[in-house]
C-alpha cells in the first residue's frame, strides 16, 4: 500500500494560498456580513466564535424536498414529515388555553392546518409564505386535515432541494436559515483561495475520500444525499486523525524522551510463582507475559493496557510482572481505587506470593519472606512510618495501596514496576502523580488493567497512548454461568427457592442490594436492612453475612474469611464484591433492582460466580416496566457472557459515554464521529497516523495537521487525550 504523504503546507500565511484552519480560527464570526449584532451574540451563546466554530456547527439532518409525504398519501392516525407554505395564523383563547392555529398547504395544493397549545409565539415564528417542514400525527376533523403539536423545522425562504437543519439554534433566537446563510457566505468568499487540505490528493484517492474543500461545502449544501455522506465521512475521518495523531505523537516522544528500567521476567521469583500454581497457564497468559516481558526488557517504558473479561486471570499476570520488577532488584507498586479493593488484592497477591523469598542479609539465613505491604489512609501510623521509610529505602518490594500511594511523604527509590487497576477510576493527575514518586529518573513500567472489557476502536480512541494486550481466553474447566431475569413475584421467589437448594447442596450465594446513588449512607441503610429481612424471611436458617464499604477494616477481612472459608451460606453486600473476590464455591449471585445497573457493572458482579467446577447461576431481579434500555441491558445479559460482546452492546446503548466521559468528549473534537458507527474509520485513521507521525513523535513532516492538531484540539487537549 502506498503511504500516505502529507500536503505542502500553505506557503504564505494569510497570503493568496488555500485557507487554513488556522486562519478559520482566527476570524471572529463578527467579520461576516450576513449575521448582524444581534446574531452574532446569539452564535456566541451557542459557542459559535470563529468561523471555524462555524463551518464546523454541522446540520442535524436535511429536508430533500423531494422526499416529503404530501396528505393525500397519507391515513389518519398516520405519523409523517411534510414539506407545506405556511398561510394564516390566528391565536384565540379557549378557557385558559391559547390556541394557535396555522393553516398551510402542501406540495399538491392539499390543505394541512396546524394546532398549537399555549404557543402563541408560533404566530410569529412561522411567517406566511415561508415554507417549513411538519412532523405529526395526522388527524381529520370535519374533513380538515391536521396535526396538533407538531414538530417544525424551518426551511424559510430557502431554495435548493436538499436544505440543512441546523442544531440548537432556535435556543438562542436564531433560525436554522441564520446559520445556514452565515455558512453560506464564508463558503462563498472562500471559493476562490479554497481550503488547505492536510491530506494530498494521492492520499485522498488511496483513502475514498474528498477533498476538505469538498467536505464543506458537501455537507452544509449537499445538492444530493450522497454528497452528504461522502462529506460527512471525509470530515469524519478528520477528526479521528486529528486525535490518533495528537495520541501517537505524545505516545512516541515519551517512549522516545523518557528513561526506562530494563527488567526480565525470567528470574527465580516469577519462575517459582509460575512453577507453583496449581494450574497451566492460558495460551492467552503466555502470550499477554511474553509481551510485558518484551516491554520490560526495553529501555523504553512499558505504557501497556491489560484488558481480560472477568475471570480471564489478569491477576496472576499482574503479580508475574510485579515479581519480575523485584527479580530485577526494583520495586513493585500495584494501585487500586478503594480501601477494600486493596484489601482483597493484598490478600490475593499474598495467596499467591506465600513461600517465595528474597535475599536479605541482615537474617540468619540470608533470606526472608518476600514482604507485600499495604497502604491506604487507615493504614495505623507506625505501619505506614515502616513502609514509606521502606519505599525510600528500597526495602519494600511490593505494595499494594489506594490514593496513599501517590500522598506527598511517598518516595520510591527504584519503582520498577506499576500497575493500576480499573484505570477509569484514576484521574490523569493522579496516574502522573504515581509516576513521579521514583527516587531517580527513569520511569517505572506501567500496567493498567481493566477488567472492564472496551470495545477495540474505543479502547483505541480513549487508550490510544497505550498498547493494548488482551487476555480473550478463559482458564479451562469453567461452567458456563446461566443468567435468568426473574420479573415476577413468583419468578423471584424462584430465584430464592435457588439460593436455598445450592445451600442445601453445599455450595454459597451472594445477594447484590440495590444501588443507592448519591449516598452511601442510604446504600449501607439498604444494604442492612436488605440483610434483615432476606435472614427473617426467604433465607431464614441459612448463615447470612454482610459485606458493605462502611463495614471496618478488619471486620470485613474477617467476614470475607468466613465467606471462603465456608462459615457464612450467603454473603449480602453492595457493589463492594464487585472486582477481586474470588471464591469458587460461590455459584449463585442474586442481583437486586437490577436495572439499576449498567451492562459492565452487571457483568463485573455476575463475574463473582462461575470461578470453580460447579454450574452457576446469576439472577437478575428487575420488573419489566416498560424501560426499553433496561429491557435491552438484561436482555444482553441474559443472552450472553462474553464481556466484549457487552461492551459493543453497552457502546451500541449508551454511546460515547461509556467510555469517554462528558468532559473528555467536550474536548475532543469529536463532533461528528461516533464510535459506534465510525468503527472502520477509527481504525483507518489510526493507520494513517501511524503513517505520518514520525518515529520520536515528530510531527515535522506533517506541518498543516500539526497545526490544526494544536488549533482544535489545542496543547491542554492533546495532554488530556492521553491518559496519564
Ligand atoms: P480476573 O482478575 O481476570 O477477573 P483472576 O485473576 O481473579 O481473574 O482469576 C480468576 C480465577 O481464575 C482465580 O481463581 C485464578 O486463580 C484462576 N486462574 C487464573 N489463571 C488460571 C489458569 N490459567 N487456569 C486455571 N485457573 C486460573
Ligand atoms: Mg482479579
Amino acid at each position: 500500500m502506498a503511504q500516505v504523504r502529507p500536503a505542502e503546507p500553505s506557503p504564505a500565511p494569510g497570503g493568496g494560498g488555500p485557507i487554513t484552519v488556522a486562519e478559520l480560527d482566527a476570524l471572529g464570526v463578527e467579520r461576516l456580513r450576513s449575521p448582524g449584532a444581534r446574531r452574532v451574540e446569539a452564535m456566541g451563546e451557542l459557542g459559535l466564535h470563529s468561523v471555524w466554530d462555524l463551518l464546523t456547527h454541522y446540520p442535524r439532518r436535511y429536508i430533500d424536498r423531494s422526499r416529503q409525504a404530501v396528505v393525500r398519501d397519507l391515513r389518519v392516525g398516520e405519523e409523517a414529515m411534510v414539506l407545506v407554505r405556511i398561510g394564516a395564523a390566528s391565536t384565540r383563547r379557549s378557557g385558559r388555553r391559547a390556541i394557535t392555529t396555522v393553516h398551510t398547504v402542501d406540495g399538491e395544493g392539499d390543505r394541512l392546518r396546524l394546532t398549537f397549545f399555549n404557543q402563541p409565539w408560533r404566530e410569529r415564528q412561522l411567517t406566511a409564505g415561508t415554507e417549513a417542514v411538519v412532523f405529526g400525527r395526522l388527524e381529520r376533523f370535519r374533513d380538515v386535515a391536521g396535526m396538533t403539536a407538531p414538530i417544525v423545522d424551518l426551511v424559510g425562504d430557502r431554495t435548493g432541494r436538499i436544505v440543512p437543519v441546523y442544531p440548537q439554534s432556535e435556543r438562542v433566537g436564531l433560525s436554522t436559515w441564520d446559520i445556514g446563510r452565515a455558512v453560506e457566505e464564508v463558503l462563498r468568499r472562500a471559493a476562490p483561495r479554497g481550503f488547505a487540505d492536510p491530506l494530498d490528493e494521492t492520499a485522498r484517492r488511496r483513502l475514498g475520500m474528498v477533498d476538505r474543500g469538498a467536505a464543506l461545502v458537501g455537507i452544509h449544501t449537499p445538492a444530493a444525499p450522497d454528497e452528504a455522506a461522502a462529506a460527512r465521512r471525509r470530515l469524519t475521518f478528520d477528526e479521528l486523525l486529528r486525535m490518533q495523531v495528537a495520541l501517537l505523537a505524545r505516545k512516541r516522544r515519551l517512549e522516545a524522551s523518557a528513561i526506562g528500567r530494563v527488567q526480565r521476567l525470567d528470574g527465580p521469583l516469577v519462575r517459582r510463582l509460575l512453577d507453583g500454581l496449581p494450574f497451566p497457564l492460558t495460551g492467552a497468559q503466555r502470550r499477554v507475559l511474553g509481551e510485558i516481558d518484551a516491554d520490560l526488557a526495553r529501555p523504553v517504558p512499558m505504557h501497556r493496557l491489560l484488558q481480560g473479561d472477568v475471570g480471564a486471570g489478569k491477576t496472576v499476570v499482574a503479580v508475574a510482572a510485579m515479581l519480575g520488577a523485584v527479580d530485577s532488584g526494583n520495586q513493585a507498586l500495584l494501585m487500586v481505587p478503594t480501601e477494600v479493593l486493596a484489601e482483597q488484592h493484598a490478600a490475593a497477591v499474598r495467596g499467591m506470593v506465600e513461600g517465595l523469598t528474597v535475599e536479605d542479609h541482615s537474617t540468619l539465613t540470608g533470606t526472608r519472606p518476600l514482604r507485600v505491604d499495604l497502604l491506604t489512609n487507615r493504614t495505623p501510623a507506625g505501619e505506614r512510618r515502616r513502609i514509606l521509610a521502606g519505599l525510600r529505602t528500597g526495602d519494600v518490594e511490593v505494595v499494594v495501596g489506594t490514593h496513599a500511594l501517590i500522598g506527598d511523604a511517598v518516595t520510591v527509590a527504584r519503582p520498577g514496576v506499576v500497575v493500576i487497576d480499573e484505570q477509569h477510576r484514576f484521574g490523569v493527575e493522579q496516574r502522573a502523580a504515581l509516576l513521579r514518586r521514583s527516587a531517580d529518573d527513569a520511569v517505572p513500567d506501567v500496567l493498567v488493567m481493566t477488567a472492564t472489557p472496551i470495545p477495540r476502536t474505543a479502547a483505541m480512541t480513549v487508550y490510544g497512548d497505550l498498547d493494548v494486550s488482551v487476555l480473550n481466553e478463559l482458564p479451562p474447566g469453567r461452567t458456563p454461568i446461566t443468567t435468568t431475569w426473574a420479573r415476577t413475584p413468583e419468578e423471584v421467589a424462584s430465584a430464592w427457592a435457588t439460593v436455598r437448594a445450592a445451600v442445601t447442596a453445599g455450595r454459597q450465594a451472594y445477594v447484590v442490594t440495590p444501588l443507592v446513588e448519591d449516598s452511601e449512607k442510604s446504600e449501607v441503610a439498604s444494604a442492612e436492612r436488605t440483610r434483615a429481612e432476606l435472614a427473617d424471611d426467604e433465607l431464614l436458617g441459612l448463615r447470612v453475612g454482610l459485606l458493605h464499604g462502611r463495614v471496618p477494616a478488619a471486620e470485613r477481612l474477617t467476614v470475607m474469611d468466613d465467606f471462603r472459608l465456608g462459615r457464612i451460606d450467603v454473603l449480602v453486600a453492595t457493589t463492594v464484591i464487585e472486582v477481586g473476590v474470588d471464591v469458587p464455591n460461590a455459584t449463585v449471585v442474586v442481583i437486586l433492582d437490577a436495572d439499576r445497573f449498567g451492562i459492565a457493572q452487571l457483568h463485573q458482579l455476575r463475574g463473582r460466580v462461575g470461578r470453580g467446577v460447579h454450574a452457576s447461576t446469576c439472577i437478575l431481579v428487575a420488573a419489566d416496566d416498560d424501560n426499553p434500555t433496561a429491557a435491552a441491558r438484561l436482555g444482553a445479559l441474559v443472552r450472553t457472557t462474553d464481556g466484549f460482546e457487552l461492551a459493543e452492546v453497552d457502546l451500541d446503548l449508551r454511546g460515547e459515554g461509556t467510555v469517554m466521559g462528558e468532559r473528555q468528549k467536550g474536548r475532543s473534537d469529536l463532533k461528528l464521529a461516533s464510535l459506534r458507527r465510525d468503527r472502520a474509520l477509527v481504525e483507518l485513521a489510526r493507520e494513517v497516523a501511524g503513517e505520518l507521525v514520525g518515529p520520536s513523535g515528530e510531527l515535522a513532516a506533517i506541518p498543516l495537521l500539526a497545526e490544526e492538531v494544536a488549533v482544535v484540539l489545542g496543547e491542554e487537549a492533546v495532554d488530556f487525550l492521553a491518559k496519564s
